[in-house]
Formats: structure tokens, C-alpha cells, sequence
């Protein structure tokens, strides 16, 4: 099992030496000895501090692709029209190539972790495990957009499959209640039960989607969900921009997790989360950034700073403390996707930031974590670690030139 040494690494407020020990954080906060130097890989950490990384609650990987191709419109008119149509287009190939872009940008503004909705999933799978990286990949299903043999492979993959490594883990991921049918729904929140899977779809995005919810079934999206028996500690949900009194105490009774993404909402006129009301009920609040098509980027960094903002002006300026807000893009999601991670701590994997104390924007060091949930952006971020092992070295991860080659030309080719 290797070893490795974070030597005079800034960890709140003193310098020290941290010991990773295989996959974990070994030592942290209890002085290191001669015998675990030995043998250990010792990193030059002078003049940086540690931070945990951030974990992306929702995404759609391989929608980086379509960034910028169709902007400024509502979430419909966006959907029907452009994505979908571009998306058809899509080969497993353009998934690969598109997650990997994906991945890429996500190590570089410090994510390690991402909980994936999209197709063709062996794709993403691969580009995960090749890039060092964790994430829940999602097994979709949207039967009203799928033909009923796709939605059937959906199932019996599920069956077939269960952790894909120690890094990937699947999840079941019905696409919303606007497009998956009560029956098939109802299938899916009983396979992720049985098998233990946690289960993540859309909800209440849209005051459209509670409108048409309502008309259809008689109750609110999370009200549905509460019926279908969907809600309880596998459950993560997107979005819950409008959600109900009602729905906020039925989800946190349950304690499933909500997964907010407000740059997404802002940029589809979708509306703002209730960020606030939903951490007073007790309910678990981590943070996402949607695809890239509707954000346009996977900046975990800019939907923290976004989601605390927003939280602070709807409510009070005591509301949501910079260490509060980053847990929501961290440890809350690991928690949510039942990861032993998203702290510095030992026993719990080892993923991690090294940002640089010298970068402008982390000057003067009054507070870190003030800094770098108000002040930072990726630029101060040097090193990126994860499962104990880098994945970026000098803010250079391998093979980023070919990855930003062939997403460029295989872009070019779909938007033809
Ligand atoms: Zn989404």
C-alpha cells in the first residue's frame, strides 16, 4: 500500500505533515513519527493549504459538448427544440469524448466526484476510471423519450452490474416525473431499494412541472414521490426549486437529500431555490451544477459562492457561513451519495485540494475559508488529489491537450 507525505502543508491555521495511507487520510491531526516517513512519497507542500474538494451532485457529463450551442430560453422551448434533437446525434464514442472533457474541467476547478445523469453509461464509466476520478453514474431512464426496449437494457443492466470499482458506483436515475411513466417510476424506486441503489431524479424544477404534477396526479413532484414510496436516505433529488412547506418537512422527515443547482435555474428562468426554508427543516442541501449546456460550466467553486449569495439575500447575512457553504458542495454530497468522503479527516478517502496561499486572491490569510468561498477562484488551486493518488500535478492533468483536440473536432462534427 504506498504511502505519502503532505510535508508543511497549511491546515487550519498550523503547518504540519499529513500522512496518506493508501486510499485514506491516515494521520491528520496527531504528529508523525520516523517509521511513517519511511518509505513514504514526501510532497513539498511549503507555502500551500489543504481543503477539501468539491463533489458535484448533478451533472450531465457529456453535455459539455453542447455548451453555448442553445442559450437564452426557457427550460421547454430548450429542451424540445435544441438538446434533444442535438443529443439523438450523439454516438457512445461522443460520450466518451464528451465526459472526458467534462472530467477534465471538473479536476481542474478542484472536483473529484460527480453523480452523473446521462446515456450510454459504460462510456462515462470508462472515462471516469481512466481519469482518477469518483463518480455515481446513473443508469437513465426516461421511458416517454426511450424506446421500451432501451428502458427494458436499462433494467437488466442494473441486474447484470452492481460497483463498477472502488471509484464508480451506479445509481438509478429516472429523469424526471415528467418524463418516466408512474409504472416505470414505481419499477425504479423498487430496484433501488432491493438492490440498495440510490436513486436521483429531477424535481420540481419548474413551477410547470408542480403545475402539470399537480393536474396529473393530484399532488406536488415530492408528494408523488412520498406516494411511489421513492423518498428515505437513497433518495437525492435535483433541483427542488418549488418546493411546498409540505414537501421541504416530507423530504427531510425521510432524510432524503436535495441537490440544489441555481446557476441552471437563473440561466432557464426557472426560478430561485428556497435555500434557506430547506436548511431549516433539517433537510440535507448539497450543491450541483447541472449540465454544461444549461450553467454553461461544471464550476462547483462559482455555484458555492452562487448558492451562498443567494441564500444570505433571501434571508439574512448570518444565514449560511462560508464553512457551511462549502460543506454543501462537499462533505453533503458525499454524504448524500453515501461517499466516506469530503473532509479532511482520518479514516475517510483521501481527496483533496492544495491551493497556493501565495495566489492573490488568498492574500492576506486573514480567514482560508472566507477566502476561499468569497474571494478564490481555480486559479489558486495547485494540486488535486484523489483516492490518494494525484490527478492533477501543477495544475496539469494527463493528457488534457488530446482530450480538448478531439471535443473541439467531434463538436464541430455534431453541430453540422
Ligand atoms: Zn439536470
Amino acid at each position: 500500500m504506498g504511502k505519502m507525505v503532505l510535508k508543511s502543508v497549511y491546515f487550519n491555521g498550523s503547518v504540519r505533515d499529513i500522512l496518506i495511507s493508501g486510499k485514506k487520510f491516515a494521520k491528520v491531526e496527531r504528529p508523525l513519527t520516523a517509521a511513517d516517513y519511511n518509505n513514504a512519497e514526501i510532497v513539498d507542500c511549503s507555502g500551500l493549504a489543504i481543503l477539501p474538494p468539491f463533489y458535484n451532485g448533478h451533472t450531465h457529463a457529456a453535455m459539455t459538448l453542447l455548451r453555448g450551442y442553445a442559450d437564452d430560453m426557457p427550460l421547454q422551448q430548450w429542451l424540445t427544440q435544441h438538446i434533444w434533437p442535438f443529443e439523438a446525434k450523439l454516438t457512445p464514442k461522443d460520450i466518451r469524448v464528451g465526459s472526458r472533457l467534462a472530467i477534465l474541467e471538473m479536476i481542474k476547478s478542484g472536483t473529484v466526484f460527480f453523480a452523473d445523469m446521462y446515456w450510454h453509461r459504460e462510456e462515462t464509466i470508462k472515462a471516469v476510471k481512466e481519469m482518477g476520478v469518483r463518480a455515481a453514474i446513473g443508469v437513465t431512464v426516461a421511458d416517454a423519450l426511450q424506446t421500451p426496449e432501451l428502458t427494458e437494457a436499462s433494467f437488466k443492466f442494473l441486474q447484470e452490474h452492481r460497483m463498477e470499482s472502488d471509484r464508480v458506483s451506479l445509481a438509478v436515475m429516472p429523469h424526471a416525473v415528467y418524463t418516466v411513466s408512474d409504472k416505470t417510476f414505481k419499477r425504479c424506486v423498487e430496484v433501488a431499494r432491493k438492490e440498495e441503489y440510490i436513486l436521483h431524479t429531477h424535481l420540481a424544477e419548474t413551477a410547470t412541472e408542480v403545475k402539470d404534477c399537480k393536474k396529473k396526479y393530484g399532488c406536488t413532484p415530492v408528494e408523488l414521490m412520498d406516494k411511489f414510496g421513492a423518498l428515505g436516505g437513497n433518495f437525492v433529488a435535483a433541483h427542488c426549486v418549488h418546493l411546498s412547506g409540505n414537501d421541504m418537512t416530507l423530504m427531510a422527515e425521510s432524510c432524503s437529500a436535495a441537490i440544489v443547482n441555481p446557476c441552471s435555474n437563473l440561466k432557464l428562468c426557472s426560478g430561485i431555490p428556497k435555500i434557506h426554508k430547506m436548511l431549516e427543516s433539517g433537510m440535507l442541501v448539497g450543491v450541483g451544477t447541472d449540465g454544461a449546456s444549461s450553467n454553461n460550466n461544471l464550476d462547483m467553486h462559482e455555484e458555492m459562492k452562487l448558492t451562498s449569495l443567494l441564500t444570505k439575500v433571501s434571508s439574512s447575512a448570518e444565514k449560511l457561513p462560508a464553512a457551511d457553504a462549502l460543506k454543501m458542495a462537499s462533505s453533503n454530497v458525499a454524504i448524500a451519495y453515501g461517499v466516506p468522503a469530503g473532509a479532511i479527516v482520518e479514516g475517510l478517502l483521501a481527496d483533496a485540494l492544495l491551493v497556493d496561499l501565495r495566489n492573490e486572491r488568498l492574500t492576506p490569510n486573514h480567514n482560508l475559508v472566507s477566502n476561499w468561498v468569497y474571494s478564490a477562484d481555480n486559479s489558486a488551486i495547485k494540486h488535486v488529489i484523489c483516492n490518494g493518488q494525484f490527478v492533477m500535478r501543477d495544475r496539469h492533468v494527463d493528457g488534457e491537450e488530446d482530450i480538448m483536440k478531439e471535443a473541439e473536432l467531434t463538436a464541430r462534427r455534431l453541430a453540422q
